[in-house]
């Protein structure tokens, strides 16, 4: 396909390619992110690298996220969950550098990329592309895809099996195919995006329809994503940014943060004096 694929910069999403830039970003006009008082502002892949690099820090023994530094979109960090089985990404990032590729490919390449929701779509197609792997997303996404390749693979249902102790949960909420990254064994984790969103006190999660603009779930959809996350085992929490880690007690702090939302929205009055 001839033309650019251009990046909207507020969001970090790359569109499909085209001659000219798209008019606008359907992610970042969406109520669930944001317009800048600028207006929207797009980048490409090659000016972006000019100025950014991605950077890697240990986020657990197995577990190494990456993303692209100074900040850029919404500061999304992603994931290579590493396993005997093959390498996971989870979530995405806008860049994509040829040290990244050259480490990843020593580290075994990535056997399929998985996204909790639209706000990491990212460059998805460019990182498939290099790693000649899929991109799992939930099927009830699939309008927010904006650029559309044959490796994205919809998957349909509640849960979605990618390799031993590895699989995905469609959670819903913030996006209908909302999905987290389940992870057996060694007390177990979830990498949650912000379907789930850690705190930044990092002794709670919260659930929102919109983060940027404030707007919350429903009751109901809270205690029914609460019952899901209960039902599974887990210790730790990986939500979507670099510091939002809850490296143990994550059980715990859901039951405590789903029985404060609720006594939130059921009021009367403060929680506390
Ligand atoms: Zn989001």
């Amino acid at each position: 396909m001839s033309g650019t694929a251009f990046i909207f910069v507020t969001c970090g999403t790359q569109h499909a390619p085209s001659a000219a830039p798209p008019p606008s970003c359907p992610i970042c006009a969406d109520p669930r992110q944001w317009v800048p008082a600028g207006g929207q502002g797009w980048t490409t892949m090659e000016a972006l690298s000019r100025r950014h690099a991605i950077g890697w820090r240990e986020v657990a023994p197995d577990m190494l996220g990456l993303g692209v530094f100074p900040d850029f979109g919404i500061g999304q960090r992603a994931i290579l969950v590493r396993t005997p089985a093959g390498n996971v990404l989870w979530d995405c990032v806008a860049l994509l550098d040829p040290a990244t590729v050259t480490l990843v490919k020593a580290l075994g390449g990535i056997a399929a990329i998985a996204i909790s929701h639209p706000h990491f779509y990212t460059a998805m197609v460019d990182w498939a592309q290099a790693f000649d792997c899929p991109v799992l997303l939930h099927g009830d996404d699939r309008r927010w895809v904006m650029r559309p390749d044959p490796a994205i693979r919809f998957w349909d249902g509640e849960t979605h099996d990618i390799l031993p102790g590895v699989t995905l949960h469609r959670l819903g909420g913030h996006f209908a195919g909302g999905t987290i990254l389940h992870r057996a064994g060694g007390g177990g984790a979830i990498l949650t995006g912000d379907i789930a969103s850690v705190a930044p006190d990092r002794q709670h999660v919260s659930f929102m329809w919109s983060f940027p603009n404030w707007v919350p779930l429903p009751a109901a959809e809270v205690a029914r994503i609460g019952a899901r996350l209960d039902a599974l085992d887990f210790d730790a929490i990986y939500g979507g940014w670099w510091d939002r880690v809850m490296a143990t007690g994550g059980k715990q702090a859901v039951r405590r943060s789903v029985t404060r939302y609720l006594a939130a929205l059921a009021g009367p009055g403060p929680l506390a004096p």
